[in-house]
């Protein structure tokens, strides 16, 4: 069916591509308050979306295998 599938926005290159084709990562943000007294670290984590050919530039594709080789291993011992 035409218009089915929801559109993401690249977030490397503004590219709309469909959701089945883009490449999903999460990327991990720190925020440090320094301005407080007290040394509170908050992280966030963001989804962020990459159609394939800048999946492929960033090395998405890559880190994602390290990972679930890294887990594997993990797992192994
Ligand atoms: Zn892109």
């Amino acid at each position: 069916m035409r218009g089915s599938e929801p559109l993401v926005r690249c977030d490397n290159c503004g590219r709309n591509v469909p959701r089945n084709k883009a490449v999903e990562d999460e990327r991990v943000i720190r925020y440090g308050t320094d301005m407080n007294n007290k040394d509170i670290k908050f992280m966030t984590r963001r989804k962020v979306h990459y159609c394939i050919s800048s999946g492929k530039h960033k090395g998405v594709f890559q880190r994602k295998a390290e990972q679930a080789a890294r887990a594997a291993s993990r797992f192994h011992q």
